[in-house]
């Protein structure tokens, strides 16, 4: 890198966290406290005054999504750029101004497939987050196996009529619209005869149906649609390929999906927030010898697991990675994130276990520790990735 370009970027660095101190909401810079306290934008969203505060400025910069091109409401960040405001927000604990799935998966994929139409229709508003997306891929008997899927969506010319049933469809009651896997040519063979559309989910012949978790929560749904219409406007890639942005898109889930256990918002590291629980020795350390080794070990990998992740992004803007690698972050990222849940539940003790009480926040902890028992299924379960991992990585013999 030239002097100047260090120069301009070390001027960037300035500017970024000048303005961010002064931009920044005082409650936007205190850790999440779980999924209800997370601003994910969209029609049916309640948020407080400083959610929304925040994504509307950061929204005006394009900084909810930096990089994006600004013509498609981005910031037009380079890549570098991108990386010093990500830095700056994780040192100064500002949280994302918003979380959604068009954001993580649907924009990426429109970046590669869509249109022009149906990019300057629809990542503008992912951007700001005018709208909250929901994703339709699995069905009861189409999971791990995806491309089983059943749904069908029959041509009737300018448009499609979508029947079927998808489940696990995370946030599909409180969602818009949704980005969803079809099959649209049931005698070919199945990777073959799938197609991806989007629609509203507020038409007609759309309902959904809460699941309840171990955790109390309803995160998801079943999603019924009957006889729902479909315009062809909004079919994504090509008619029968949508297999192919289908897995495009997961590559970019799972990638989100491995970097779920940094703690939006948090500046202190585990081994703060467990001594916080069980005291520190006269050394200053872990009061618990057993916890502060597995502490430890912890910080360790994560410490790693960071730079690869990392070294990842470096090779993603290269375009030099390997498509297969997010199934080897999710993997090791959702192990990781299920260790330090089942640490800070340990350093608790019985007192976490407290479900309604005000003491633990209504059990906030416990829950999150819970959720995290999905982290491993979501996106692909953790088995499935270790197969992808064998046979398009390591290229294993009978993988
Ligand atoms: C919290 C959460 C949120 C989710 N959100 C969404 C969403 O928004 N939209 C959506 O479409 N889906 C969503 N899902 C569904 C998720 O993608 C599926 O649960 C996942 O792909 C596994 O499918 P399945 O549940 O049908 O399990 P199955 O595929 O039936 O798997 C059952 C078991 O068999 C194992 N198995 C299956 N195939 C293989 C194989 N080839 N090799 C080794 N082991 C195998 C699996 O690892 C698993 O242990 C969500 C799931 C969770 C838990």
């Amino acid at each position: 890198m030239t002097d100047t370009a260090t120069a301009e970027l070390a001027d960037f660095r300035a500017q970024t966290r000048a303005w961010l101190e002064q931009n920044c909401p005082a409650e936007m810079r205190t850790p999440v406290t779980g999924e209800d306290d997370v601003c994910w934008g969209g029609r049916k969203g309640q948020y407080s005054a400083a959610q929304l505060q925040w994504l509307e400025r950061m929204g005006a910069r394009g900084w909810t999504v930096p990089t994006w091109p600004v013509e498609y409401g981005g910031g037009g960040l380079s890549a570098a750029q991108g990386k010093i405001l990500a830095q700056e927000m994780a040192s100064l604990g500002c949280r994302s101004p918003h979380s959604n799935f068009g954001i993580w998966m649907l924009g990426p994929a429109l970046m590669k497939f869509g249109t022009e139409e149906q990019k300057r229709e629809h990542l503008p508003k992912i951007a700001r987050g005018e709208l909250r997306w929901c994703q339709g891929y699995s069905e009861p008997n189409a999971g791990s196996d995806l491309a089983s899927l059943q749904t069908r969506a029959e041509d009737r010319g300018d448009h499609f009529i979508v029947n079927g049933q998808k489940i696990w469809t995370s946030y599909a009651d409180r969602a818009d619209w949704i980005f969803c896997l079809v099959r649209t040519d049931p005698n070919a063979k199945k990777h073959e005869g799938i197609s991806f559309v989007l629609f509203d989910m507020a038409s007609a012949g759309v309902t959904t149906k809460p699941i309840r978790l171990i955790s109390g929560k309803s995160p998801f749904c079943e999603t019924f649609f009957d006889n729902v219409r479909v315009e062809k406007r909004n079919l994504v890639g090509q008619m029968n390929r949508g297999w192919e942005v289908a897995k495009y898109l997961l590559q970019h889930e799972r990638e989100m999906i491995s970097g779920s256990g940094a703690g939006e918002g948090e500046r202190r590291g585990l081994g703060e927030l467990i001594a916080e629980r069980v005291g520190r020795d006269e050394h200053g350390r872990i009061a618990d010898p057993v916890l502060r080794t597995k502490v430890a070990e912890f910080e360790v990998d994560e410490a790693a697991f960071k730079l690869v992740l990392s070294r990842f992004g470096d090779q993603v803007r290269a375009g030099q990675a390997d498509a297969a690698f997010p199934s080897a972050l999710k993997y090791y990222g959702t192990e990781l994130n299920k260790r330090r849940h089942e640490l800070l539940v340990t350093a608790g003790g019985t007192d976490l276990l407290e479900w309604d009480s005000e003491r633990t926040q209504g059990g906030a902890a416990i829950r999150a520790w819970l959720r995290t028992k999905a982290n491993s299924i979501e996106g692909g379960t953790s088995e499935v990735q270790l197969g992808v991992i064998a046979k398009r990585i390591l290229a294993l013999p009978g993988a």
